[in-house]
């Protein structure tokens, strides 16, 4: 494995975010699927620029709804998704106080992408795309709109993110030599970071235990 880059998905409970994860990793939707307590995260190892990469997605897993996430959440993220549900107006409202938090509490260089998710109830939407876009472009922020229903930019959405961290990281560590303090060696930083389950469990052993 050449690069292991942890992306954090937040924003309010309920906007999409474990159904972005699914169907980004597994290409699944599952309606009836409750979030499990505690941190989880899952993989996906892809190819960027012939390097491997793997992909390594947190979930809040529902921590929002007790305004308790943890720095250790954001501990090591080089990437994140804000997402806010296009029906919600709220959800959109309080993508500030998300960038907030991740500012004050992630990496510097992190790489941001705001989703405004369940863009096919367009019926039903009450943050118009403008919003979304003048939004990200005064933060300094990528931006799409995303359905993780019927899967519209949700590789996009992972993918730009996955890409800009690529060329962050292969760009700091040819420049390493100039400036030491900027230097990041992403395997090595990464090297606490452990593949394995967390406790508590799988989402899908949370799915298959619910009657
Ligand atoms: P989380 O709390 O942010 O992780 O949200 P979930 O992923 O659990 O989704 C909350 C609810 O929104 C669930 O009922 C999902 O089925 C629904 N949902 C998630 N993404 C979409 C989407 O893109 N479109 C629609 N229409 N519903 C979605």
């Amino acid at each position: 494995m050449d690069y292991v880059f942890k992306v954090v998905v937040i924003g309010d409970s309920a906007v999409g975010k474990s159904q972005l994860l699914n169907r980004f990793s597994k290409n699944e939707f599952s309606d009836d699927c409750r979030a499990t307590v505690g941190v989880e995260f899952q993989t996906k190892t892809l190819l960027i620029q012939k390097k491997l990469v793997k992909a390594q997605i947190w979930d809040t897993a529902g921590q929002e709804r007790y305004k308790a996430i943890t720095s250790a959440y954001y501990r090591g993220a080089l990437g994140a998704l804000i997402v806010y549900d296009i029906a919600n107006r709220r959800s959109f409202d309080n993508v500030q106080r998300w960038l907030e938090e991740l500012r004050a509490t992630a990496d510097r260089n992190l790489v941001i992408m705001l989703a405004g998710n369940k863009s096919d109830l367009e019926n039903l939407r009450a943050v118009p795309t403008e919003s979304g876009r003048e939004f990200a472009e005064r933060e300094g922020l990528f931006f799409l709109e995303t359905s993780a229903l019927d899967a519209t930019n949700v590789e996009s959405a992972f993918l730009t993110v996955l890409e800009q961290i690529y060329m962050n990281v292969t760009h700091r560590t040819i420049t390493a030599d100039d400036d030491p303090p900027v230097v990041v060696k992403p395997t090595l930083q990464l090297k606490g970071t452990r593949l394995d389950l967390p406790q508590g469990g799988r989402r899908e052993a949370c799915c298959s235990n619910r009657s």
